[in-house]
């Protein structure tokens, strides 16, 4: 019963500062006050405890809690994190968890020993500002202070202050023991400062950390982007602080923390990546980009590189370009059955009109376009192409690369590409009134047109286009449909599990408590698989607006897009970008929070009932 409680609690009960009933009674008005409000809150509103004596008996039993636990049970940390912090542990023993905590960044270094520092009532030892008493290191081993994370500060009335990296650690506690006896006073300060002021002093004595030679340099960037690869990241962020360079990646849409190397690799790195893109090795002060090679495990990989002039040196970013084996099978891409249907019956299949597919950055666009294009390609049609720059390379089809550095701009392209007697023309972006007009007029001499857009949803993008001084009449014409789309983060299949969603979530999309009753919901813990993140690779959601005859009418009244919106939806069979994710949370592979992380809402949608009906989805 008492591991329920948690392990404070369960100290304070044993120190008679807490009866069990009052605790028993504080535990059922939490549960009724959902997960935000910790236990030890509830005990203090309810006035059965004060922070003074939670902070004594934390103090006073220092050595049996565990700092997890405690971060956890004072609000700091959630479960889930701690979990995965410990799980990460299991592989790396020699790590503290506090450590852990600290480079996944679930809870930043300082907030870190500032909830040491409040809820133990430590003193915070802030060493960039305080200086270190030398008369407190007569006669101590620099050595071990450094093996056991501690430094003397000073002495205060006979008893040394000492700052910890870590004041739950027995072996760092016992230590300094084996040096003060009983007589010190524990102090907080951040590992790395500790870690800096003891080298300083030391320095001459020894020298804990070997300087990064270029061989280092070469084995750190190959293993920074390898280990991307083998992740499946789309790009590497490697940034220089003043303490460190860290380095992170961005794997389905999201930074992740991979790894902190020490400040004084930056410069090696920096450099050995600049010779591999071939940038300019000499020049620090300005930003650079290039463009790099990569073989790994017999497969060669393409990088963009672009480094950026910051204040602690160069910032680098590399992309990792699409590969061509990634293209995705049309039937792959992640639409429902019956949109899939329409889509191939009422889109691809016909054979002249403008189709355009939109969204912000990073939504897949490309992708989609890349497999609708491989879907129609066959020898008996002509396919050409204009994008900014080729992304990915497709068999049997003429790719043209825009190069404005040699003045082969968007325009020059499209005034020659309808000369080429093509059948089909993918315009990789509408960005300009000009691009719109090629697109349109190509669509009007009885070509099929593929194309992005930039807009937030299907409506927008119609809107959009009715604003680029296009006749109303020339737009219901020719567009033939308008995909938007987004991806969301998959569940991770090694780690998940049901879960019952919040009330307030429901709320949010206009549901009652029991309209997802119905359905397993998934989620997941987080898991070595999905790096402790819960997910693991995306899923695409659609909104697919067919222009039927009643649309292109209220185009032609230019009406607004509340208007457009509706009558979408009544009469086309629309299922909103937002539907459509709900759907996917119904199947279990997306979560209700990646929704709302990634989707506007614009409308309450329907019964999920009704949006499995509209999709085909059984
Ligand atoms: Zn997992």
């Amino acid at each position: 019963m008492n591991s329920e409680l948690g392990e404070i609690v369960s100290l304070l009960l044993k120190e008679g500062l807490l009866t069990k009933k009052n605790a028993l009674y504080a535990k059922r008005v939490q549960s009724k006050l959902g997960p935000e409000k910790t236990l030890i809150e509830t005990l203090k509103d309810l006035k059965y405890i004060d922070e003074k004596q939670v902070k004594e008996v934390l103090r006073a039993n220092l050595i049996s809690l565990r700092i997890g636990d405690l971060l956890v049970e004072c609000g700091y940390l959630s479960q889930e994190k701690l979990n995965a912090a410990l799980d990460i542990q299991k592989n790396q023993p020699e790590k503290r968890i506090g450590q852990i905590i600290v480079e996944k960044q679930y809870m930043s270094e300082n907030n870190f020993i500032d909830a040491l520092s409040v809820q133990l009532g430590f003193r915070f030892i802030d060493l960039s500002i305080e200086d270190v008493d030398s008369s407190a290191f007569e006669n101590i081993p620099v050595k071990w202070c450094m093996s056991n994370h501690f430094l003397p500060v000073r002495k205060v009335k006979g008893k040394t202050l000492i700052a910890f990296a870590d004041p739950f650690s027995k072996t760092d506690i016992r230590g300094a023991e084996k040096l003060f006896g009983k007589n010190f006073t524990i102090g907080i300060a951040a590992p790395y400062m500790i870690e800096k002021k003891l080298e300083k002093i030391g320095s001459g004595i020894i020298n804990p950390r070997a300087a990064v030679d270029e061989n280092t340099a070469i084995g750190i960037v190959d293993s920074i982007i390898g280990n991307a690869i083998d992740q499946g990241a789309s790009d590497i962020h490697i940034e220089p602080f003043e303490e460190r360079l860290q380095v992170r990646y961005r794997i389905d849409g999201i930074l992740i923390p991979y790894k902190m190397f020490p400040a004084n690799a930056a410069t090696m790195v920096a450099a050995r990546i600049k010779v591999l893109c071939r940038a300019n090795i000499a020049e620090k002060r300005r930003h650079q980009d290039g463009r790099m090679t990569f073989e790994h495990k017999g497969n060669s990989f393409d990088l963009r590189t672009s480094v950026f002039v910051t204040i602690f040196g160069e910032k680098i970013v590399l992309r990792i370009l699409n590969r061509i084996d990634q293209i995705i099978k049309f039937d792959q891409i992640g639409m429902q059955p019956k949109m899939l249907d329409r889509f191939k019956k009422d889109v691809l299949n016909v054979p002249s009109g403008v189709m355009i597919i939109t969204g912000p950055t990073g939504s897949g666009k490309t992708t989609t376009l890349y497999s609708c294009v491989s879907e129609i390609s066959n020898p008996q049609t002509s396919i050409i192409t204009a994008e900014d720059p080729v992304e990915y390379v497709v068999e049997g089809i003429c790719q043209c690369s825009i190069d404005p550095n040699i003045n082969l701009t968007y325009e020059e392209t499209l005034r020659h590409i309808v000369r080429q007697d093509p059948d089909v023309i993918v315009i990789g972006e509408i960005r300009d009134n000009y691009s719109a007009k090629v697109a349109v007029h190509a669509a009007l001499t009885g070509h099929k047109v593929l194309t992005s857009f930039h807009t937030e949803d299907s409506i927008s993008g119609l809107i959009r286009l009715m604003n680029m001084e296009i006749e109303a009449f020339l737009i219901s014409s020719t567009v033939v449909c308008i995909l938007a789309q987004r991806l969301l983060r998959k569940i991770c299949t090694h780690c998940q599990g049901p879960y019952t969603p919040s009330s307030s979530d429901l709320k949010l999309l206009g549901y009652g408590s029991d309209d997802m009753k119905k359905y397993t919901l998934l989620k997941g813990k987080g898991c070595p698989v999905c790096n402790h993140t819960g997910y693991r690779g995306r899923i695409a959601v659609f909104e697919l607006l067919v222009l039927n005859e009643f649309v292109k009418e209220a185009i032609l009244d230019c009406r607004s897009s509340y208007d457009l919106r509706k009558i979408s939806m009544e009469t086309t069979g629309l299922v909103t970008l937002m539907e459509d994710a709900l759907s996917k949370v119904s199947s279990g592979v997306t979560t209700l929070e990646e929704t709302f992380r990634c989707i506007p809402r614009l409308i309450a949608p329907r019964p999920i009932h009704e949006i499995n009906r509209l999709l085909g989805v059984s």
